[in-house]
């Protein structure tokens, strides 16, 4: 069904209006339904990287849109787990995919799992929207910057009492009942098994000796080409290419022994590994040869990872990069069939900060500035705009403050220029790919946040992403968008 808006009219009608004509309305039925998922992207990362993307290309900035800020539909999700204010990505996505919230570290198991306790997963199992989406012979895919068998792609076809046990060197002992996450993959029984797996953690699949990590002699990779012989594995980007160019319709394709490189990396070190978006694009080109359908998961993994080492510049390059896998997903598919959604597992401490206020155009990863001068802190210094509540940037070590903790409410305070204090950044470039962001707490490791984050949709059922609704809910929308 089309519908002709007041977007269309104002375009046929009105000088100067520079609205676009809307997209049809779709039904309410979907054919397809891609989940994105941008791990650790929550809104001021949004907010950052539109920015960040826009004056890469030589614009001011904010007035630019990241892909997925085009949908027409966006809610709010609330990402607390069954035991957790500030969550994880094993829970998150355990109720993004089976519609559960449940405890931390748990894969596609529900509140009646005990984390680590292998005896509680017969209780606790709760299927997988991608197992039932292969059950009911629609084609499926898992897309991933990280590890394949890393928590939020673990939880599409996995079912574990810990998101650690990647690998079978990762189980304890008294756990070996309980399968490792790769095997899980491989042996995946539902259907006629996923479709097509891209992402890193290709040592997990190999044995010690092999140039893996297993411990139980398995080759997986073998394994998984001696059960679908049709099937083809790929290990670089070239061999990537060269399988689609073949149509194939089954793809296994690990291109590190770890994680992806981030995106900065990817590129600078001409690595031989697609990007986010290439492997997207590829993996609907290979799913949408069924015409049953199909349900693809893609995550921009390493979202978090750049945030957690305090490093904006990498996260924002991630953001940038789900900006453009979800820009080729809209192309390569149709508004009438296929749901997209994109969201978040959880946010990160990143914070958008400036008084004054930060000049528009000011570069986002730069000092904040108030009509060209810089501003200053209480001791004269400048600071970046982006800075995060905790994490490796901080320079004061906690233990060694002069002062004790300060308490509300505030009182003057004369800030003095010591070792323990900020760095002096007035000649420091903080737009460089290296730069650390400052951070309040001090920390090794930056930390998750636990404010809402956005979920932006388009398609069929796309209009039941509205209001502010629990994360688990994300699941409902999609299995209602398939009509089951
Ligand atoms: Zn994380």
């Amino acid at each position: 069904m089309r519908t002709v808006g007041l977007a269309a009219v104002c375009l046929a009608f009105v000088a100067g209006c520079t609205a676009v004509a809307p997209e049809p309305t779709p039904g309410e039925r979907a054919k397809n339904v891609i989940l994105f998922v941008g791990d650790g992207m929550g809104i001021a990362t949004v907010t950052a990287a539109r920015i960040f993307d826009g004056q890469s290309h030589g614009r001011s900035g904010e007035e630019n849109s990241l892909s997925f800020e085009h949908f027409p539909n966006v809610a709010l999700s609330k990402t607390y787990s069954f035991d957790a204010q500030v969550s994880e990505s094993a829970a998150t996505m355990t109720a993004m995919m089976s519609g559960v919230k449940t405890r931390s570290v748990a894969i596609g198991l529900d509140s009646k799992m005990r984390p680590g306790d292998c005896e509680s997963v017969a209780g606790s199992t709760v299927a997988t929207l991608l197992e039932q989406a292969e059950t009911r012979g629609l084609a499926t895919g898992v897309v991933t910057t990280t590890r394949v068998t890393h928590a939020t792609p673990a939880a599409t076809y996995a079912h574990s009492p810990h998101r650690n046990w990647e690998f079978d060197g990762m189980v304890p002992k008294e756990a070996r009942k309980c399968m490792d996450i790769a095997r899980q993959l491989v042996e995946f029984k539902r259907g006629d098994g996923i479709d097509v797996v891209l992402g890193g953690g290709q040592a997990l699949f190999l044995p010690t000796g092999a140039g893996g990590v297993r411990r139980d002699g398995r080759d997986l990779l073998s394994r998984w080409q001696r059960r679908y012989p049709d099937g083809r594995v790929v290990g670089t980007a070239s061999e990537l290419e060269a399988a689609m160019t073949e149509g194939v319709t089954r793809i296994f394709g690990l291109f590190n022994a770890d994680h992806l490189q981030f995106e900065h990396d990817r590129v600078v070190n001409q690595a031989d590994e697609p990007s986010l978006a290439t492997m997207t694009a590829d993996a609907i080109r290979v799913l949408a040869r069924d015409p049953d359908g199909f349900f693809l998961v893609v995550e921009a993994g390493r979202i978090d990872h750049a945030h957690h080492f305090g490093n904006a510049y990498r996260a924002l390059g991630e953001a940038v990069q789900l900006s453009e896998a979800v820009g080729l997903a809209v192309q390569l598919t149709s508004v009438e069939d296929t749901l997209i959604l994109v969201t978040a597992d959880h946010s990160h401490t990143l914070t958008i900060a400036g008084i004054g206020y930060p000049t528009r155009g000011n570069p986002i990863l730069g000092l904040a500035d108030e009509r060209g001068k810089l501003v200053p802190d209480g001791a004269g210094r400048p600071f970046t705009t982006l800075s995060y509540a905790n994490g490796p940037g901080a320079h004061a070590a906690s233990d060694t403050q002069p002062a004790g903790a300060k308490h509300f409410p505030h009182e003057p305070t004369s800030f003095t220029d010591q070792a323990t204090a900020r760095a002096d950044l007035t000649r420091v470039d903080t737009t460089g790919p290296d730069y650390l962001q400052e951070a309040g707490v001090p920390l090794t490791l930056e930390t998750h946040a636990g404010e809402d984050v956005p979920v932006y949709a388009r398609g069929p059922g796309a209009s039941q992403a509205h209001g502010v609704i629990e994360q688990n809910e994300i699941y409902h929308i999609m299995r209602r968008a398939f009509g089951w």
